[in-house]
This record gives structure tokens, sequence and C-alpha cells, in this order.
């Protein structure tokens, strides 16, 4: 049978697997390590493909994006969490604990509002720094 698909419906069967695969993992990966993923099952996915949906979705404020040794790291969870990043490594754990609203506002101007905290912690994992 002939492969019919067009090449908005591939790209929209690209979007979606690379979205599916974004939310089911908890490495925070970079557009790279999304684009070895999927390649594997879409031979015709390209990186630049793969970057621009994560960056993207990031900008519509349906992930989380920030920098690891001076990498964008992509997290399909957006629940309010912190991240401790290995220096080493690169390697990214979630932290599930809040900082308390009060004291962050009694450093910032009066008037002004926290729409969002995260935090970025960098340091060095327990496996790094036993070698
Ligand atoms: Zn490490
Ligand atoms: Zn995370």
């Amino acid at each position: 049978m002939k492969n019919t698909a067009t090449p908005s419906q591939r790209s929209t069967k690209q979007k979606t697997a690379i979205i599916t695969y974004l939310r089911s993992v908890k490495t925070h990966p970079t557009a790279e390590m999304v684009y070895l993923a999927l390649k594997k099952k879409m031979p015709q996915l390209s990186l630049g493909t793969v970057y621009r949906n994560l960056d993207a979705y990031a900008q519509e404020g349906k992930s989380l994006l920030f920098e690891v040794k001076g990498q964008q790291r992509f997290d399909g969870d957006v629940s309010p969490h912190s991240h401790f990043a290995c220096d080493a490594c690169g390697g990214v754990q979630d932290l599930w604990f809040a900082l308390p609203l009060p004291k962050v506002k009694k450093h910032l101007s009066h008037g002004a509002s926290v729409r969002s905290i995260d935090v970025l912690i960098k340091g060095q994992c327990d496996t790094c720094n036993v070698r």
C-alpha cells in the first residue's frame, strides 16, 4: 500500500509523538534526546522539527523550559515544582517542595504579585560525587 499521508498529516503525527514522549519521561530531555528516542520509529523526523515543536509547546505554557550546562531542557510536567541539576552529568531531578510564598513576597517590591515559582538548584548528584 502506498503511503498517502499528506505533509500536514505527517507533521501532526510527529507533533503528537514528540509531545507524548515528552510527557511520558522524567528525564527533562534536550531536543536531541527526544529526536534520538523517536527517529527509529519515525525515520522522516528531523532534529529541527523536534526543536520547533518543543519550543512552541513551551511558549504556549504547556511545558517547562530551562537551561542546564548551556542546553535547553524540556519538562512535560507543568505542575509547580523545582529542579536540581548536576553540573557534571547534566542529570535533572524534580524537587517537590514549595517555597513559602510570604517569605518570597517579603523580598519583592510592594504591590508585586507572583505567578509561578520555579527554582533551579545546581550542584553535583550523588553518582558524580563518588566518582
Ligand atoms: Zn551527576
Ligand atoms: Zn521537572
